[in-house]
């Protein structure tokens, strides 16, 4: 009589895909999750430049405070640890975040 011993179970190669699966969608979730949260530091960012760029638009009517007294004063800063200064035209700008417009791109001159 032959017996038949049923295996229970998954193979050494069912289980390497089921964790290659895995390591792929936790990957993918992860960079979703840095791009969310790169998403989010922009947005705090730009309000924490309009609450200042307001402060300094009325320090700038009164003329007694500084844009450093300012930024001193509110405790602004970057969630990206970048720093805040003083633009063209009194804007605020971030060194991580803003996008500098209008400035030409040396290798397009003619
Ligand atoms: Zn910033």
């Amino acid at each position: 009589m032959i017996v038949i011993k049923k295996e229970h179970g998954l193979t050494l190669i069912e289980v390497l895909l089921v964790i290659s699966i895995l390591v792929i969608l936790v990957s993918m979730g992860f960079l979703g999750m840095r791009r969310l949260l790169h998403e989010a530091e922009k947005s705090v960012c730009m309000t924490e430049r309009r609450s200042l760029q307001q402060s300094d638009t009325l320090a700038n009517h009164e003329s007694t405070i500084s844009f450093e007294e300012i930024l001193i004063s509110t405790g602004a800063q970057c969630p990206s640890g970048g720093f805040y200064y003083l633009g063209n035209d009194h804007q605020i700008l971030c060194s991580i975040h803003s996008e500098i417009e209008n400035e030409e791109v040396p290798y397009l001159k003619r």
